[in-house]
């Protein structure tokens, strides 16, 4: 019955693991999830207001496929303002959420035999969506040593003729890192000299801790700007992951033909959404300055524990709300922990603790925990992981 595009779709790795979790909760165990990739933060009240205002105000009916202007200009004035990109409204695209974003760059951009370059770790959605255009991924390994950044020049020995685009994402989930301006300028280099197009994911740009600062590689020239689609949104800034609200900026010609895909799949994103994430751009700002300073305080505190233990060690991140712990001196701990899925499963009966094996990246070597959690269940969840790994030694 299923066509050949549904096969191809893995199913998540990291199900197994989500699943068993669930229904552990179900059944009353008291399960401490360090799996959740959304703010724990519930979303600003001036935010909420101003959908309510929508539904009052009856504006509920369709809008402009790719979104309506003032969201639009929000959007322009933001790029300029934070990133120094200079963008018009026929090169925006609101989308009903980032990844939505992301899937109607592919599906424009992508034709089959074309190649991806996809930097590993990454995040689960990039070959899969890569994939459903018909597209291949190719995968390129980053190191710890690195900091998880895509090396230039292990990154031109995997260019081929083929490759029409590569795809950054920083600060990164998994790794919690960013790239640097130097690194980015060495890979836009290679772009215009190679000839591929950079999707660059910025979803985390407002969550960045200590002195660390946001490139885009977009800013870096007219040239490079012209390769590149920039995606952004609101569900991580601004704990809005459920309105479904992302958007791309890029060259026209391709907002268009992404537009126009939008207009017969989706049509527009919500209405009431749109006017939400009209006032999280425009509004205040000072919930998200909050949230980053919980954020930071359960960084310190999560990575400080996890350095803590035999085994592990964890770099700190600089972005995002997610710690990636190199796990690979417990496996062999015992026969039942010999990677990443069966530590994380480990942990899970033993220790009622959720996190996701990194293979499920691209990595076995690590596993992923986002700190969108409170302090009080980040010091339970470490005390129960300790006790469950000393029980092994
Ligand atoms: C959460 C996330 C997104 C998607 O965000 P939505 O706007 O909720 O679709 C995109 N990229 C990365 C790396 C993410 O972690």
């Amino acid at each position: 019955m299923l066509s050949a595009r549904a096969k191809s779709i893995k199913p998540s790795p990291t199900l197994a693991i989500d699943a068993k979790a669930k229904a552990m909760k179900a059944q009353g165990v008291d399960v401490i999830s360090f799996g959740v990739g959304e703010p724990d933060f519930d979303t600003p009240e001036n935010i909420k207001e101003a959908a309510i205002k929508a539904i009052r105000d009856g504006f509920t009916k369709y809008t402009a496929v790719g979104g309506i202007d003032p969201l639009k200009d929000a959007i322009i004035e933001k790029l300029f303002r934070d990133n120094g990109l200079r963008y018009e409204r026929k090169e925006i695209l609101v989308s009903c959420g980032a990844k939505h974003s992301l899937y109607n760059t592919m599906q424009a951009l992508l034709d089959p035999g074309d190649e991806v370059i996809i930097p590993s770790p990454y995040w689960v959605s990039y070959p899969e969506q890569v994939v459903l255009a018909g597209a291949t991924p190719v995968f390129v390994q980053t190191t710890e040593a690195e900091q998880f950044r895509l090396n230039p020049e292990v990154l031109s020995q995997h260019i081929t003729p083929r490759t029409k685009a590569l795809i950054l994402n920083s600060p990164s989930n998994p790794t919690g890192l960013t790239y640097d301006r130097n690194t980015l300028e060495r890979i836009a280099e290679l772009a215009l000299e190679r000839d591929f197009h950079i999707i660059s994911d910025e979803i985390y740009e407002k969550l960045l801790y200590e002195h660390t600062t946001h490139t885009s590689i977009a800013s870096l020239g007219e040239e490079i700007k012209a390769r590149t689609i920039v995606i952004n949104g609101v569900s991580k800034s601004h704990a809005m992951t459920g309105w479904r609200i992302g958007y791309a900026a890029g060259p026209g010609v391709l907002i268009t033909a992404m537009t126009d895909i939008q207009s017969q799949s989706t049509s527009n994103p919500a209405s009431i959404s749109q006017k939400a994430a009209l006032e999280a751009m425009t509004g205040p700002q000072d919930s998200v300055g909050k949230m980053l300073a919980e954020f930071d305080k359960r960084r310190r505190h999560l990575v400080d524990r996890l350095n803590k233990i035999e085994g592990v060690h964890c770099l700190y991140p600089t972005g995002a709300f997610y710690a990636f712990p190199n796990t690979s001196g417990l496996y062999g701990l015992s026969p039942d922990i010999s990677s990443s899925s069966r530590l994380a499963m480990h942990l899970l009966e033993r220790a009622k603790v959720a996190l996701v094996p990194g293979d499920a990246f691209g990595d076995d070597n690590y596993v992923r925990l986002s700190y969108a959690t409170s302090l009080e269940d980040i010091e339970r969840g470490l005390l129960r992981i300790n006790e469950a790994l000393d029980r092994l030694r």
